[in-house]
């Protein structure tokens, strides 16, 4: 469960968060010391490199999001820099776990699963407008503290889920579900900036806020828009209220997260600290069974057998 991370240079230092990874988590990669921003890859991924969000003189940061078909395994990191002394070389490993996304059952509406021209239409729009708003740079991390839960943290469905509609159509949960109720407020994840406020077929109404570093949340079915595109809003504002428009089968909160392209577990971004990394490189990272019980485990929890199972959502 460890991350067995080397050091090629004392100079220079590398953190991994976590240490190891599920298929679909996202991964933090910071490293200081360094006088330019540093190249390199995570396995087979590009790692683009920022200034760190909380603006550490000589720190900079790379997020990237597994893939959920990540085969489990050892993921090599080799990253080139440059220091106050010449070039350097760091690496380091990060284990990837077995997935543990659960196989279920929903049943939604038919116009969801069998949508008429005027939805088609509205769905083919909808895409278009998600592709605008997900097509940014990567501009500097918005935000210089960690993220914050947008509702209070009761898991009704986790990243994942492989869910059988109406019997036939299969589709995977890109995002968590949150109990709640129509009206209970919903709170910016971090500082950023809103690139769509709009009313989706299948999302219902939709917000995405843009973080910085083609980092984006994403937050579905709302009852009411507190907040307009274009709006810089700040951790813990209150974006809108919950709802269950688009394709629900109860009130709740769809919680997303998109780095670079791709969904990614929201609750492996929560546990992540972007601002005063451990003080020591992390050889033996945060264990992902020592999470706080706050954050539910997406292995474990299982809400089929609460009362809220009819709330999940496709
Ligand atoms: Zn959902």
């Amino acid at each position: 469960m460890l991350a067995a991370l080397l050091l090629l240079t004392l100079k220079a230092d590398v953190w991994l968060q976590p240490g190891a990874a599920h298929p679909g988590d996202l991964v933090l990669i910071t490293v200081d010391a360094l006088t330019h921003a540093p190249t390199g890859r995570l396995g087979n991924e590009e790692l683009t490199f920022l200034p760190a969000a909380d603006h550490a003189h000589g720190v900079w940061q790379a997020l990237v999001g597994l893939k959920v078909d990540q085969k489990p395994g050892v993921l090599a990191l080799e990253l080139s820099g440059r220091d106050e002394h010449g070039a350097l070389h760091l690496g380091g490993t990060l284990d990837v776990l077995q997935p543990a996304f659960r196989h279920r059952e929903l049943t939604v509406g038919a116009k969801f699963t069998s949508p008429s021209k005027k939805d088609q239409q509205h769905s083919a729009r909808d895409q278009v407008a998600f592709n605008e708003a997900f097509d940014r740079d990567f501009e500097p991390f918005a935000f210089t503290h960690d993220f914050v839960w947008p509702r209070p943290p009761d898991l009704t469905a986790p990243f994942g889920d492989i869910r059988v509609l109406n019997g036939r159509k299969q589709s995977q949960h890109f995002g968590i579900d949150l109990d709640s109720e129509v009206g209970d407020p919903i709170w910016a994840a971090n500082d950023g900036t809103v690139v769509m406020a709009r009313d989706c077929f299948a999302s219902g109404n939709t917000v995405l806020i843009h973080h910085g570093a083609r980092l984006f949340t994403a937050y579905f079915h709302l009852s009411k828009f507190e907040v307009k595109q274009g709006q810089v809003v700040k951790a813990g504002q209150r974006i809108g209220l919950v709802g269950k428009t688009g394709r629900v089968t109860g009130p709740h909160l769809h919680w997303g997260v998109k780095i670079d392209g791709r969904w990614a577990n929201p609750t492996s971004l929560l546990s992540m600290a972007f601002v005063a990394p451990p003080a020591a490189p992390v050889v033996a990272a945060p264990d992902l069974e020592s999470m706080p019980p706050t954050v539910p485990d997406a292995g474990i929890s299982d809400p089929s057998t609460s009362p809220d199972a009819s709330r999940g959502t496709p």
